[in-house]
């Protein structure tokens, strides 16, 4: 699936799934797209693979894909890559099938979480990419 055919989480008992939304004492940094688990997930943008990582230290079955481009890098959370760092890619590309999420947050709307940082490491907000991206 590419990132614009699944729907925005929005919210559940776990909270919301759009940038900026609070995370306790913390912000979300990027957005929750819905997605079944075990489905294909698509690179986000045409780049590189640059990290294959992790998004909890106390549960290395998680995993994130991180492509780069043009100073930016965009990483896909909860997905068990099927690439490997130097890959090239498109849009058009699999790199990974989603997880599940439901064991770690029962009843949380099952999603992948896509996040944006530029070349200050500052984190954008990747919402207008998902949304020029269904037009
Ligand atoms: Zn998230």
């Amino acid at each position: 699936m590419h990132l614009h055919e699944m729907s925005f989480r929005r919210c559940d008992g776990h909270g919301c799934g759009g940038f900026g939304d609070s995370r306790g004492s913390r912000k979300h940094n990027g957005v929750d797209m819905a997605c079944r688990p075990g489905s294909d997930v698509c690179s986000p943008v045409s780049g590189k693979v640059t990290k294959l990582g992790y998004p909890y230290g106390d549960d290395l079955s998680f995993r994130y894909v991180e492509v780069s481009t043009h100073g930016y890098r965009y990483r896909m959370f909860y997905v068990e890559p099927c690439v490997s760092v130097g890959d090239e890619v498109t849009r058009d590309t699999v790199i990974g099938k989603a997880q599940a999420l439901g064991g770690r947050y029962a009843g949380i709307t099952e999603h992948v979480h896509f996040e944006v940082m530029n070349s200050r490491d500052d984190f954008i907000d990747p919402t207008p990419i998902i949304l020029a991206q269904q037009h």
